[in-house]
């Protein structure tokens, strides 16, 4: 995330920012109790990093959080399952808890002790934003209890990572509000639900129905021109009553297990009013919006609406950085300068369209030949024992060896052979033109007769630890490592004779 270093917020939030509305609302000042969500340090003055406070509980997780950060791998949540995890309290935090669409902030915790411990999660439950606490290699459960001890000072801080991640969200969160703004109030498009997606792809608000190219392009300028201007944002916190709670609408709005007792409105001035407990920038100066030039529909049954993808702030440089990065590596491969990789791109899978038809119509006269080839070692009165290989660079070289074992049948059947021929069992391979110990050899046995070809077929399993199976007259395995000609192939052909003499006796000289 090196690239967000050059979307800069301002170095302080405005006092202006956090407006207390409500006369009889203020900030408790009590260290003994928490301070609710809805007035947490984070969302009061969101370009604040560390804050000292007290610690009001602490205790051990008894699970995991149910969701983890958005940008941890699968071996991270494997080992964060096992982490002993403390869930603390504190009076107040600069560690947002969820919300709002917005996902937590991770961080650290210095104790009294001066001890630095990871935040993995902040989670909201009711009205209080729990902390998880990871336990450090070397401590005990009780060593942490007791560095969290009730009443003892505890600093919050985002950390780099932390705000890297933090600013981030605020930058897609508050682009959002400024986006479904403008998609109502130039389109009459109410926002119905929006996702802010795991970094750094594009995030998304659903509206009623698709959208144009030219309306999405008008949006996007609409919002720029604001963006421009560099209007400010603040929030007014008022006290939650049961007339102001039914200002709901999907993913804004107050949540219903909300205890807090406060009802924010983030504010884009002459732009948006909407309820949000989410950490908002005090500007959408430097916030440009990218809007992904078409919507998707979405496929849920009796709806025709759609998804519009959006980016800005740190993961639109992302964005742009790494599509760049693409374009450039692909025109590379093509030899063409970006602007013609779409035309060459058309021109290959053209060409190779033309190259699958070729190979797909003389694949079957091949095959042909190779039956012919195939007959042409069999001796008159004595059953035929075959062996082909095969070496071909193709995604499925059963299909090639299968059109060679069909074309021999029809030409053993069609002609005098079968009556010169009495049976045959014929085993055919192919491999690769380049080896390694990866590498795949197909091998096709096909027999006259079913109960034979069971018994080609176990004896080259065994001899060559082979997996595979068949139906009917056919039998396919594969060999996995370099197949040399010299050593399996010698050694199939040797399967076979032996399986021949064991059926059919040794050949009379
Ligand atoms: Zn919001």
């Amino acid at each position: 995330m090196a690239a967000s270093a050059i979307v800069l917020p301002p170095p302080a939030t405005p006092a202006s920012y956090h407006r207390i509305i409500s006369p009889t609302l203020s900030l408790p000042t009590d260290t003994s109790k928490p301070i609710p969500v809805g007035l947490l340090a984070c969302q009061r003055d969101p370009l604040l990093r560390e804050l000292v406070s007290t610690v009001i509980t602490a205790t051990l997780a008894q699970a995991p959080p149910t969701t983890t950060t958005n940008r941890k791998n699968k071996k991270d949540k494997a080992s964060e399952a096992r982490d002993t995890l403390l869930e603390v309290i504190l009076h107040d935090t600069v560690l947002f808890p969820e919300g709002g669409g917005q996902p937590n902030d991770i961080g650290i915790i210095t104790s009294a002790d001066g001890e630095l411990w990871d935040v993995v999660d902040v989670k909201r439950r009711g009205g209080h934003a729990i902390h998880f606490v990871k336990v450090k290699e070397g401590k005990t459960a009780d060593d942490a209890l007791t560095a969290f001890a009730t009443g003892s000072i505890a600093r919050t801080a985002l950390g780099d990572q932390g705000f890297q991640r933090r600013l981030d969200h605020m930058s897609m969160h508050t682009a959002q509000h400024l986006l479904s703004a403008v998609l109502e109030t130039k389109l009459d498009l109410p926002t119905l639900s929006w996702a802010l997606t795991s970094y750094p792809t594009p995030s998304y608000v659903e509206v009623p129905r698709a959208m144009t190219a030219e309306e999405i392009a008008l949006i996007q300028e609409e919002a720029n021109k604001l963006v421009f201007e560099g209007r400010q944002v603040h929030v007014e916190v008022e006290e939650l009553d049961s007339s102001n709670r039914a200002y709901d609408t999907p993913s804004v709005g107050i949540p219903s297990d909300y205890t807090g007792g406060v009802k924010r409105t983030v504010i884009i001035d002459g732009v948006d009013r909407n309820p949000c407990c989410g950490t908002h920038l005090p500007t959408i100066h430097n916030l440009q919006l990218f809007l992904i030039p078409h919507t998707e529909g979405l496929s849920r049954a009796n709806t025709t609406s759609a998804r519009l993808y959006f980016l800005s702030g740190p993961r639109l440089i992302t964005y742009l950085t790494s599509t760049h990065s693409y374009l450039t590596a692909t025109s590379a491969i093509l030899s063409c300068g970006p602007a013609q990789v779409a035309e060459r791109i058309e021109q290959v899978i053209e060409e190779r369209k033309k190259a699958t038809k070729r190979i797909e119509a003389m694949e079957p006269e091949l095959a042909g030949f190779v039956a012919k080839e195939l007959l042409k070692v069999a001796r008159d009165g004595k059953p035929l024992v075959a062996v082909r290989h095969q070496i071909e660079d193709s995604s499925n070289p059963l299909g090639f060896l299968s059109a060679i074992s069909t074309a021999f049948i029809k030409v053993y059947e069609d002609s005098s052979n079968k009556c010169r021929v009495p049976s045959y069992n014929i085993a055919i391979t192919s491999s690769p033109t380049t080896q390694t110990s990866t590498s795949t050899t197909t091998i096709l046995l096909f027999s006259s007769d079913e109960k034979e070809l069971k018994v080609y077929a176990d004896a080259v399993k065994k001899t060559l630890g082979l997996k595979g199976g068949g139906k009917g007259t056919k039998w396919s395995g594969k060999f996995m490592g370099v197949w040399t000609e010299h050593r399996e192939g010698l050694l199939l052909k040797e399967t076979l004779e032996s399986v021949r003499i064991q059926c059919n006796g040794p050949d009379e000289v």
